[in-house]
């Protein structure tokens, strides 16, 4: 929860920050259109004028001026391309942490979405089980929390048992070779290669529901 808060936190900082300098490069884009435009008019004003004058000294000051007023445009110029660079760049990476925002900030709607039921008026015994659930969620290890997730986003229930030597999720045989594995690694998590959810042999099952009940 504090985790997903955070996340929220920071990519709706980031995707604000990003939007402020995709705006001030259309602002700069925006007022450059026209100095750039003022700027060819006052060469052209100029160039007319170094025809009229009387002497070399005006002629040079004059020449002078449009050198200035060319290399000015240039910079301008190039600060422009240069904006458009980086402002394809904050567009691309704006687009995915806003992705990124918007996926944080449902996980975390639905966080208290069950946070909320939990001091709702609701089931005592659902109440129970969500508190368990939250408990044993705080406690995984994240990359094992993500993976659950996702694998959640498929299937309803994410972690079946393995009854009568199948996967209890979609009903395909499981090698009784890699039961017995199971049995000898109980901190490793094994998944159906059939259907992806989570296995436990049958007596972690059993345990598990035991511990429920007894909740
Ligand atoms: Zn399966």
């Amino acid at each position: 929860m504090k985790k997903l808060e955070l996340k929220v936190r920071t990519r709706k900082l980031a995707v604000d920050e990003m939007q402020a300098r995709v705006k001030e490069i259309e602002n700069l884009q925006g007022t450059s259109h026209i100095t750039i435009q003022e700027m060819q008019d006052k060469e052209t004003k100029l160039t007319e004028q170094q025809f009229k004058v009387n002497n070399n000294r005006e002629f040079d000051s004059i020449t002078k001026e449009v050198e200035h007023v060319k290399g000015e445009r240039a910079a301008l110029e190039e600060r422009l391309r240069t904006a458009s660079v980086s402002e394809e760049n904050l567009k691309a990476s704006l687009e995915r942490l806003t992705a990124e925002l918007a996926e944080a900030q449902s996980a975390l709607a639905d966080k208290q979405k069950e946070l909320e039921s939990l001091t709702g008026d609701h089931n005592v015994e659902l109440k129970k089980f969500i508190a368990m659930r939250l408990k044993v969620i705080a406690d995984l290890d994240d990359t094992l929390e993500a993976e659950y997730e996702r694998i959640r986003t498929f299937h309803r229930e994410a972690t079946v048992a393995i009854r009568r030597d199948s996967c209890s999720g979609c009903y395909s045989a499981i090698p009784s070779q890699r039961i017995m594995e199971m049995k000898y690694n109980r901190e490793k998590m094994y998944t159906c290669e059939n259907c992806g959810r989570i296995l436990v042999t049958e007596d972690v099952a059993d345990e598990v529901e035991a511990i429920v009940e007894e909740a």
